[in-house]
């Protein structure tokens, strides 16, 4: 799902979570909450960096724009085949250390896992619309996936 609309729905939930409960969500809660359901995709731009050791945000925005367009251009039962990158900021096992590090260290972690896990639910839902699998859910699941699907990088 592009940015624009992780922003759109983060802002509209994180006002619905404040509005529903505002004791226990607080303001702060909803701004971080708000700002870690879109800033999780700067795993993204980290991705590119370490990938083409190129630190231009414009260079990865327009290197990800074109491997979108590459994908979209095959038939649908051709993309299953092909990969992007590895994305480890989703991922169930960051959700589970988040979790446990706002037990331990901030509740204001809890905020940024739900944050996190609000946008990997759209992400989720929004993958059937161009292939039949499901990404970004477990690093560990995907890395092992993806060394036996092919990068779409080499078409
Ligand atoms: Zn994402």
């Amino acid at each position: 799902m592009l940015p624009q609309y992780h922003i759109i729905l983060g802002a509209v939930f994180s006002i619905m979570l404040f509005l529903i409960f505002p004791q226990g969500v607080g303001l702060i809660g909803a701004i971080i909450f708000f700002l870690s359901s879109f800033l999780i995709d700067i795993d993204h731009y980290t991705g590119y960096v370490i990938k083409k050791k190129d630190w231009s945000l414009k260079n990865a925005i327009s290197w990800h724009m074109k491997m979108r367009q590459k994908l979209l251009s095959l038939p649908r039962k051709q993309r299953n085949k092909f990969y992007g990158m590895l994305c480890h900021l989703h991922s169930i096992e960051l959700l589970l250390v988040l979790l446990s590090a706002s037990i331990f260290i901030s509740q204001y972690l809890l905020f940024v896992a739900l944050g996190f896990a609000f946008h990997m639910l759209t992400d989720i839902l929004y993958q059937p619309t161009y292939w039949d699998r499901f990404d970004k859910i477990s690093l560990i699941f995907d890395y092992f996936k993806y060394k036996k699907l092919k990068n779409l990088e080499d078409i």
